[in-house]
């Protein structure tokens, strides 16, 4: 991505978000399952946050890197109020501003009849939350983050990743329509600015998509994952 390229991501972001009153570039245009701004680039569909931060400070190398809020605002596009981190900084940000409920105030101790039938993050073992999981599944099919990556980043096995990305557990969550709703958003999004031009684009991201999830049944425990982009 050379300046000029920089320049005009910049610009596309800025003219499509509004400036709230306590300083936030609100995110006008589609949105992913887990509530960030997100927008294609290229074909390749990133999020809005993400592709600001990094179109004004340069590319992330690092996959394990996240950009984070300081306003806690999803949709926030305004590079002032964006930050790099790990996920575990995300989780202790997300702790100290108490949106974790943990101790006294955890589901497991004001709900005890729960912990024996519940399943997703309110299981009395669930090391992830749901919206972890999600982006864990997000994170291995649209944005090609190895499951080593997220078994290091998230701090659990890679059988452990292995299960989500083959929905194998958790597939209560349904991700997979979050990330159909999130291409028909981009479809939606970018036929309005092109008159359609993009479709096949559009329609080769759905196919991606559809690939992995097509098969009804969770692969069988020993085969190998195969995203497209990696035959
Ligand atoms: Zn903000």
């Amino acid at each position: 991505m050379n300046r000029l390229q920089a320049d005009s991501i910049l610009q596309k972001i800025r003219a499509r978000s509004v400036r709230t009153d306590s300083g936030c570039l609100l995110w006008q245009g589609a949105k992913s399952g887990s509530g960030y701004g997100s927008l294609s680039i290229g074909g390749r569909i990133t999020s809005a946050h993400r592709a600001a931060w990094e179109a004004a400070k340069g590319p992330i190398g690092d996959r394990a890197m996240f950009v984070l809020h300081r306003c806690d605002v999803r949709l926030c596009v305004e590079i002032d109020h964006l930050f790099l981190g790990t996920n575990a900084d995300n989780v202790s940000d997300m702790m100290r501003k108490g949106r974790q409920a943990f101790g006294k105030n955890n589901g497991s101790h004001t709900r005890p009849e729960r912990r024996a039938r519940v399943f997703g993050e309110r299981n009395y073992n669930a090391k992830l939350s749901d919206s972890q999981v999600r982006a864990i599944f997000h994170s291995y099919w649209d944005d090609g983050v190895s499951m080593r990556v997220l078994a290091a980043d998230h701090g659990v096995s890679g059988s452990a990743i292995k299960k989500i990305v083959s929905r194998k557990t958790w597939a209560h969550l349904n991700c997979a329509a979050a990330t159909q709703s999130t291409l028909e958003d981009h479809r939606a999004d970018e036929e309005q600015e092109t008159g359609g031009e993009t479709e096949e684009r559009a329609r080769s991201a759905a196919a991606r998509v559809r690939g992995p999830l097509a098969e009804r049944r969770a692969p069988a425990e020993d085969a190998v994952l195969v995203r497209p982009g990696d035959v």
